[in-house]
């Protein structure tokens, strides 16, 4: 039973956002950037985010070669480049914002390592350089002209190497973006899983130990990516479960740096503190790994284990010493989902595999949308 204070001092607002990940705590942000007097509230169902905000790999990216001709199979051309300019343009305003120091961004570039199959890649870097030049000004891949230097194995054939992309701690975006709400006078509940939205009222409901509250506010904004089905149904949502592993440091230097991308994307791994990052593998396994349950499959971690040894570490592999997974959310269609549901209720999901990159402008983009009607 709620007291009289909790009645009086907690449960109204004129914004609720739910899911404290990258979006909703992006969205809370840019909302009071426009509306500094508005009691704006987070509801989050973790202790931290706990979907894909700090469990991912930190990649700043927006694309390797081999990603975006896969896109332009089945995108035209300008979808293609809106696409990667949104993705660029999003991580320049993260790091405008919030300041590389404090996200730890490091821009050493990203690289694409080339098997065999994927050779005649090479031959269109020049048509995606032109492609890309509106965005970039200058030449964006080029080959490396000494990659078996780096020491990976026989199957890498070449490596791509991709000026503009960078990493982040992925702990630190989320505290940088706690700070600013802190700062704003955002507040943020954890632990407040949202039961179910009764949008024609403004109400939120959240089950605590059962006794259900009623949070309102004037607009709600479901920022949720791929638990959104269980609060709204019959949205083209589509989980995808995502592994990364973490090795004990190595007892010598890793020669290489920056942001790695194998297997068309599906794979990735980059050094963080003398240490390899590796994670991805979801292709192993597309439908095993559909499912918002948290895990190891066997299946990907076996793939993504023999990739280290093989490929990234032929001579001596180290040892894993901590391993997570994390939600993603995918659809048929490649771009967020941001959209109004009633003039109540609005959404910005399913981010898919760029969600640093894109998250930030998803939830600007979510603002405006309400901000305009
Ligand atoms: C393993 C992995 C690696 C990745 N690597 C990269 C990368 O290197 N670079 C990159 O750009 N992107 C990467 N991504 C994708 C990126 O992390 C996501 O696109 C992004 O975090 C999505 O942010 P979000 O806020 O939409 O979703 P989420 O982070 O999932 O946030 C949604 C939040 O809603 C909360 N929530 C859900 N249901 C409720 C409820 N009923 N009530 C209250 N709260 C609720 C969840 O707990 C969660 O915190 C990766 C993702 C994974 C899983």
């Amino acid at each position: 039973m709620l007291s009289f204070w909790e009645k009086k001092n907690f449960l109204n607002h004129d914004l609720i956002v739910v899911g404290g990940g990258i979006v909703g705590l992006s969205t809370a942000i840019q909302y009071k950037d426009i509306f500094p007097d508005h009691q704006v509230l987070v509801l989050e169902k973790g202790v931290f985010p706990s979907g894909a905000s700090s469990r991912n790999a930190g990649f700043a990216c927006f694309g390797s070669l081999t990603e975006i001709l896969d896109d332009l199979e089945v995108l035209t051309k300008s979808e293609v480049l809106a696409l990667v300019q949104k993705r660029y343009e999003g991580l320049l305003a993260i790091r405008q914002r919030f300041g590389d120091v404090h996200l730890d961004y490091k821009g050493d570039g990203g690289f694409e390592l080339i098997t065999e199959q994927e050779l005649p890649a090479l031959k269109r870097v020049e048509e995606i350089n032109e492609l890309l030049f509106p965005v970039f000004k200058q030449s964006v891949f080029s080959v490396l002209p000494d990659h078996q230097q780096l020491g990976f194995g026989s199957k890498v054939k070449a490596v791509i190497r991709n000026g503009f992309e960078g990493e982040l701690d992925s702990g630190k975006f989320i505290n940088s973006l706690w700070k600013a709400c802190n700062e704003k006078g955002i507040k943020i509940l954890t632990g407040a899983k949202v039961s179910e939205l009764l949008a024609e009222e403004g109400l939120v409901q959240v089950n605590d130990q059962g006794e259900k509250i009623n949070f309102k506010a004037n607009q709600v904004l479901v920022c949720t990516n791929a638990f959104t089905p269980s609060l709204l149904p019959d949205m083209d949502i589509r989980p995808g479960r995502g592994l990364v592993m973490v090795t004990e440091p190595l007892p010598y230097q890793i020669s290489w740096k920056g942001a790695f991308h194998y297997d068309k994307g599906y794979v990735y791994f980059r050094n963080i503190d003398n240490r390899l990052l590796l994670g991805g593998g979801r292709n192993m396994d597309f439908e095993g790994e559909e499912t918002t349950d948290f895990g190891i499959n066997p299946k990907v971690k076996n793939h993504l284990m023999e990739i280290m040894e093989k490929v990234i570490f032929p001579n001596a592999a180290p040892k894993v010493e901590m391993e997570w997974s994390g939600i993603m959310a995918f659809g048929m269609d490649k771009r967020p989902l941001v959209k109004k549901i009633n003039p109540n209720l609005s959404i910005a999901v399913r981010l898919g595999g760029m969600g640093v990159a894109i998250g930030w402008q998803t939830g600007s983009e979510l603002v405006n949308l309400i901000n305009k009607s």
